[in-house]
């Protein structure tokens, strides 16, 4: 068997999410390999509080050259391949896949990937306010022929502040669940046929599987697209 390809994961934001990578990505190396076989990565864990703020005072740049300075680190520890554990932080993708000479492997071009196989074009996107707000994943599904629907402002706040005061400190609430899956029902009366659940937290409080639409976990879809470059396949 020729030797696993060295994946690096950039996380942390929040490390909740990015405990789904690490653990999904063994997981996945172990199945396609058994036995003992487990994933061979490197990861940048970050502080997540400093680089929120920068999200929250509109410091992309900033925020983008952190990352660009993690990336650099894990290709200096033999990443082949880099995996950024946010959709958010896909804003400032490109300083990143920049700063480095292995690919970036991109959320949202392996999201789009699932839900063209999956033969859905128009899905909602639940996620941050950065994420449905700031057209960077609007634009890049579009170039993938896919049309992104966002849920109402009020229905973008709610989803925001659940992300970042629940999930992303570790707490899964019901009451969060269901205004979650009354958003759901709100897009597809307005013609959604699927719903993205492009935050990499979101997977720990929606089950993709049991929505009224087809969904798709990006967390879980990044982390296949990972195991395929490391086992090659
Ligand atoms: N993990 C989240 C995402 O996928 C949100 C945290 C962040 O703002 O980076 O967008």
């Amino acid at each position: 068997m020729s030797p696993l390809r060295r994946i690096g994961l950039i996380g942390g934001m929040s490390f909740e999410s990015t405990i789904v990578y690490y653990r999904l990505l063994n997981e996945a190396i172990r199945t396609a390999r058994g036995g003992l076989s487990s994933a061979d990565l490197v990861m940048h864990s970050v502080d997540f509080a400093p680089i929120a703020q920068m999200q929250s005072e509109d410091r992309w740049e900033d925020a983008g050259r952190e990352l660009a300075s993690a990336a650099r680190g894990l290709e200096a520890a033999g990443a082949q391949a880099m995996l950024i554990c946010t959709n958010t932080m896909h804003l400032v993708a490109d300083a990143v896949a920049g700063a480095i000479s292995v690919p970036l492997i991109h959320v949202i071009d392996e999201t789009a990937a699932a839900l063209k196989q999956a033969g859905c074009r128009r899905p909602l996107l639940l996620a941050t306010r950065y994420t449905m707000e700031q057209g960077f994943y609007q634009t890049h599904m579009a170039r993938h022929d896919i049309e992104v629907m966002v849920p109402d402002a009020q229905a973008r706040k709610e989803a925001h502040a659940i992300i970042f005061e629940e999930l992303c400190q570790g707490q899964v609430l019901d009451a969060s669940r269901q205004i979650l899956l009354t958003i759901i029902e709100a897009a597809k009366a307005r013609g959604a046929d699927s719903v993205i659940l492009g935050c990499t937290e979101l997977g720990l409080i929606l089950d993709p599987e049991a929505l009224m639409l087809p969904g798709f976990d990006s967390a879980v879809i990044h982390v296949q697209a990972a195991a395929r470059f490391a086992l090659g396949t």
